[in-house]
């Protein structure tokens, strides 16, 4: 028996000199020494009584350690539990009481709030080596030699909270195989090998940054630039040595912002990949113009890892999301719980090796969302074009239904982000006293413009019908994001939740 993900992905890199992290400062850290790191933290886990099937949880900064943490964990036999690191201890505490890890890890300046998130029985230690309880010294007096954990392949590996964009987390259950199947699917599909470097400054605590990018990576053998955070100057100086990156949409707009950004520093370039936000069409176009390549666009989530990417060779059509990946099935569901036609809006559906196991103690939840034969309601708004690729049109949650009409916020975002001034917008739904919800527009302004609320509801009078024209548009320096990127609507909504009230 073996542990299927541990040694199908890292397990082969023992003994290997190659480069796996390229930290900011220029310092390299190889496939080995993590290997070894991992291992020695393995049997710290085992002496701290990790069991097969035991969650650890870790709220900590992004850091060779953390990701070899992850690495030890599912080594152990253990089940991953990364938190955000934006979470307050009230916020650790629900994920702590839901989850009960054996033992919760985070870093040395987290601990002294111990008190506030942790169950009086759990234990805890911090990974940084100046920390009381340090994960990193303790782990220096065990061997680095250590056997894999034996696990099977629908083992649990990890479980994942969701963003929380459009409700409480939920705790997305993920086994070695939708890890494995997902990494090696598109390790294929992007063409990953061992002469990549990736730019990887994204968060370990998401599913883009850990699982779609780290688990690919360490598939490949290749290398990862390995950034705390975006910064968009860091990046602009690193990127020369990369051969790819994967992002999120604002850190395509926030490397537009700088002036030396530009074709040079990109030559050697072969991937700029997006993903878990829409990426606007406008961002789309300025990146080509600037350096020539034509970001490839993905669609993704905690329960699922990837359901979709853009064609590597083959038109990269911007709005859309491409393909299904290989493994991956896709269908869109109308109203009455049957496929749409071609070309229609409906729930997207999806089904494959990359679906998760259901929530974690949430098993009405679960039955809800995950049919037995396997189809899981994504909760997303999609359609299919006549070549097969698939175009998210919004959340399910955030249909508007006005006056008995369906509108698609989407539909009007896309024309009020083509208007001057505009940088983006978020069409939500109001509560209203004749229509059930009031179509409003929240409108980001651009830099230094002054958009016109009233030229915004003109402008759309001939290429809206009338139903889907906002009522209200208010202009806003910013739409509200969350630590993903994604524009938080629950927010706007609650804020002008009395807008057509008396
Ligand atoms: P919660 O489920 O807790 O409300 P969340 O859905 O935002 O939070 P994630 O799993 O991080 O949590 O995000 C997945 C969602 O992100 C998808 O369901 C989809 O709505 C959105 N998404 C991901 N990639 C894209 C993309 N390329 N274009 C548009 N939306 C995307
Ligand atoms: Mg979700």
């Amino acid at each position: 028996m073996t542990n299927t993900l541990f040694d199908a992905s890292m397990g082969p890199h023992e003994g290997s000199t190659r480069d796996f992290l390229i930290l900011g400062d220029g310092k390299r850290i190889s496939y080995d020494e993590i290997h070894r790191l991992s291992g020695r933290l393995a049997n710290l886990l085992q002496a701290e009584e990790v069991k097969p099937g035991d969650r650890v949880a870790a709220q900590v900064e992004k850091s060779p350690e953390a990701l070899a943490l992850y690495l030890a964990t599912v080594r152990a036999g253990g089940v991953f539990l990364p938190l955000n690191t934006a979470y307050t201890p009230a916020e650790i505490a629900y994920f702590v009481g839901d989850a009960e890890p054996a033992l919760v890890v985070c870093d040395p300046a987290r601990e002294a709030k111990r008190a506030d998130f942790m169950p009086a029985d759990g234990k805890l230690m911090t990974l940084g080596a100046d920390g009381r309880g340090s994960l990193m010294e303790a782990a220096a007096a065990h061997d680095e030699a250590h056997d894999p954990v034996a696990r099977e392949g629908g083992d649990l590996a990890a479980i994942l909270y969701t963003s929380g964009t459009t409700g409480r987390s939920k705790g997305a259950m993920l086994s070695h195989d939708n890890l494995l199947s997902n990494a090696r699917t598109l390790k294929d599909a992007w063409r990953f090998t061992s002469d990549d470097v990736l730019l990887h400054a994204l968060p370990i605590f998401h599913t883009h940054g850990l699982f779609v990018a780290s688990n690919v990576m360490i598939l490949s053998g290749g290398a990862m630039i390995w950034l705390p955070k975006f910064d968009a100057a860091q990046v602009v100086g690193l990127l020369p040595q990369a051969t790819t990156m994967m992002g999120v949409p604002t850190f395509y707009t926030r490397l537009l912002d700088r002036p030396d950004f530009d074709r040079e520093l990109v030559r050697d370039m072969r991937l700029f990949t997006s993903g878990s936000a829409p990426l606007l069409a406008e961002t789309h176009r300025a990146f080509e113009d600037r350096t020539g390549h034509r970001i490839l666009e993905r669609y993704g989530m905690t329960e699922t890892n990837m359901n979709t990417s853009n064609p590597y060779d083959g038109e990269r059509r911007a709005g859309t999301v491409g393909f299904p990946l290989p493994g991956v099935e896709l269908r869109i569901i109308g109203e009455d719980g049957a496929e749409v036609p071609q070309g229609e809006i409906g729930q997207i559906e999806v089904r494959g090796g990359n679906v998760f196991q259901g929530y974690w103690r949430m098993p009405e939840k679960t039955a809800e969302e995950l049919g037995a034969d396997g189809w899981f309601k994504t909760g997303d708004l999609g359609m299919i074009d006549a070549d097969g690729y698939v175009t998210i049109v919004g959340r399910g949650k955030d249909l508007i239904i006005s006056g008995g009409f369906n509108i698609y916020p989407k539909e009007v975002e896309l024309l009020i982000d083509e208007m001057p001034g505009v940088l983006e917008s978020a069409v939500i739904g109001v509560p209203h006293p004749d229509f059930g919800e009031g179509v409003v527009a929240v409108v980001a302004r651009a830099k230094d413009a002054e958009p016109d609320p009233q030229g915004i509801i003109d402008g759309l009078a001939d290429r809206l019908a009338r139903f889907k024209q906002p009522k209200k548009v208010i202009v806003v320096d910013e739409l509200p994001r969350n630590t993903m990127g994604k524009v938080q609507k629950a927010a706007l909504q609650a804020e002008h939740e009395a807008l057509f009230k008396g």
